[in-house]
């Protein structure tokens, strides 16, 4: 018998949940079901395993738990770049080895099209899911290095970009903080507490498909062929079983001391009024990404909620999985700081929200994805990139647990090495600590 250590939620509301219409919940587990397959967890990994394994089998039934709310977790909390080119982010810059980099790239856009065929088919709004590319902004000397040998290495891939002056980006955003932006035009953006909460209804209205709300799973059994999983009121029973909760899996018992559990955070101003939108300038929307990996994602949005800005920066390690509850006031004061240097004619604009998340990384850059028992999938650790990556280990898990070995639709995932162990405490906390703080010192103007 496995026995889950439940931890908290993230803290804060996410402005992306906040600026949508109420959404009524699907009700909680309260009896005991049985089905083919059970999926824990809603967030890219679980939804995608969900729909993949419906595609599969044509008479498969599908049941999904989440443990709060659709969107509630990182899926409903991100920055919405489903970004599909080398993004590793625990490295200095986002390149890699080429051969390594190419197979990346398709599985990423696999990954994108798969996500691409849901939003089409099932009817998405398009401010859900976009596919209008990103710029990697750069604020400073250093940044603009950082675009140029980007720029080299997508030149070696043979992958398109545009470089944008100073100028060009002050067009785009109004803001004179730029220098310079590097433009690729693979990135889906999405609004992803919408994208995840389109996915999950469209799923939900299948015939063959259940998914529970708050519904946390905190036991799991193994009788003979069948798994048997408890939830505080209910237990459901399948002959297969698929871990899609990222990090968490480590409280499944699995992969211990072997993820590394960051946290991100991001703020969204309140609506703009039409004073401030003419005072800010630019373009309707966009987004940008960091030229310096550990810098901040800063978006313009323009739907839903009305006109807004999204910031995103800082990040922390925290092993343990939890927050102390003063952790948001902090770095909501370094968003307000960041964010009023980059629009100082919006500088006193009040932030309606701010919000963190968990992702996980691991040492070597590899999913945690597989059998880890048998009829026990995992599709975790996404390393940071998890609209993306989340995606792909939902469908190869789903592919792995299947019958039906049908092509795969990621066919350039190959079985990885696991992640790698971390070092003892309390080097690894303090090791990992004190190299954020440095990067985060040392982006300067990025951050
Ligand atoms: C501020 C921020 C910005 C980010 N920006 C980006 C970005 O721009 N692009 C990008 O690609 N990634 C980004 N990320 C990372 C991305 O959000 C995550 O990597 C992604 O959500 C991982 O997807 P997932 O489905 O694997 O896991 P999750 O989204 O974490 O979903 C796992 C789900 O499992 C549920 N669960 C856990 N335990 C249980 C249990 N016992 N029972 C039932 N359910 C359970 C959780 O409630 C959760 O909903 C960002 C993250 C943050 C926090």
């Amino acid at each position: 018998m496995i026995k889950v250590d439940l931890k908290p939620a993230n803290l804060g509301l996410s402005g992306w949940t906040a600026i949508l219409p109420p959404r009524k919940a699907q009700p909680a587990l309260e009896n005991d079901i049985d089905c083919d397959y059970l999926v824990i967890g809603a967030g890219f990994a679980g939804l995608s395993a969900a729909r993949r394994l419906l595609q599969l089998e044509a008479s498969a039934s599908v049941v999904i738990l989440e443990a709060e709310e659709v969107a509630a977790g990182p899926a409903g909390r991100n920055s919405g770049f489903m970004i599909d080119l080398p993004h590793a982010l625990a490295s200095g810059s986002y390149g890699g080895e080429n051969a390594q980099d190419l197979r990346n790239i398709r599985m990423n856009r696999a990954a994108i099209a798969f996500a691409a065929d849901a939003a089409r088919e099932y009817g998405f709004a398009d401010e859900a899911f976009d596919l209008r590319g990103k710029i990697n902004a750069a604020a400073s000397a250093q940044g603009n290095r950082h675009n140029q040998a980007y720029a080299r290495h997508l030149d070696a891939l043979g992958e398109p970009y545009a470089l944008l002056d100073a100028r060009a980006m002050r067009d785009t955003c109004g803001s004179e903080y730029y220098s310079g932006g590097l433009h690729t035009p693979g990135t889906a953006v999405i609004q992803p507490s919408l994208y995840v909460r389109s996915l999950a209804d469209a799923l939900t209205a299948l015939p063959r498909c259940r998914l529970y709300e708050n519904s946390a799973v905190h036991e799991l059994t193994r009788n003979g062929d069948r798994w048997q999983l408890r939830t505080e009121r209910g237990s459901a029973n399948a002959n297969r079983v698929i871990l899609a909760v990222n990090g968490l899996v480590e409280s499944f018992g699995f992969y211990r001391h072997r993820l590394i559990h960051i946290n991100l955070y991001a703020s969204m101003t309140r609506e703009l009024d039409a004073t401030e939108i003419a005072q800010l300038g630019g373009v309707r929307s966009w987004g940008f990404t960091p030229s310096d990996p550990i810098g901040s994602t800063v978006r313009r949005i323009d739907g839903t909620g009305g006109t807004r800005l999204v910031i995103r920066n800082r990040c922390t390690y925290e092993p343990s999985l939890g927050l102390p509850a003063d952790r948001l006031r902090r770095i909501a004061r370094d968003h307000r700081r960041t964010f009023a240097a980059r629009f100082p004619m919006l500088a006193k604009l009040p932030m309606e929200y701010c919000w963190s998340g968990r992702l996980c990384l691991s040492r070597n850059d590899v999913w945690a994805i597989g059998e880890l028992e048998q009829g026990l999938f995992s599709a975790c650790c996404q390393n940071g990139l998890g609209t993306t990556r989340g995606t792909i280990s939902g469908i190869v898990a789903a592919e792995m647990a299947s019958a039906n070995r049908e092509q795969s639709l990621v066919p350039d995932f190959r079985e990885q090495a696991q992640p790698r162990r971390l070092f003892p405490e309390p080097f690894m906390t303090l090791g990992a600590r004190g190299v954020i703080r440095l990067k985060e010192w040392r982006a300067g103007r990025e951050l």
